[in-house]
């Protein structure tokens, strides 16, 4: 299920959580997603299967712009 404006411009996803808004499109996530989660779709990160994620981190890890991170923590839930 995809929530919009967890905090300003970003999207949930639950397990990840992204902010197209900071992102550039450079396809480094897509690159390390080792399940395929992720593609760029005109420039901007987009999830393709959310089912498929296992949290391990390296979109979030990679991503020069802080545009991606896994969920459940960063307390934004805290709302
Ligand atoms: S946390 Fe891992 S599996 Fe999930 S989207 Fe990021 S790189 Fe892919
Ligand atoms: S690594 Fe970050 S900036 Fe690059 S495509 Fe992925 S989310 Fe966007």
């Amino acid at each position: 299920m995809e929530i919009k404006d967890v905090r300003a411009g970003e999207v949930s996803y639950e397990k990840l959580i992204i902010n197209p808004s900071w992102c550039k499109g450079c396809g480094i996530c897509v690159a390390f997603c080792p399940k395929k989660v992720l593609s760029i779709e005109n420039e901007k990160i987009v999830v393709n299967d959310i089912e498929k994620c296992i949290q391990c981190g390296m979109c979030e890890l990679r991503c020069p712009d802080f545009a991606i991170y896994v969920g459940g923590k960063n307390n934004e839930k805290r709302a």
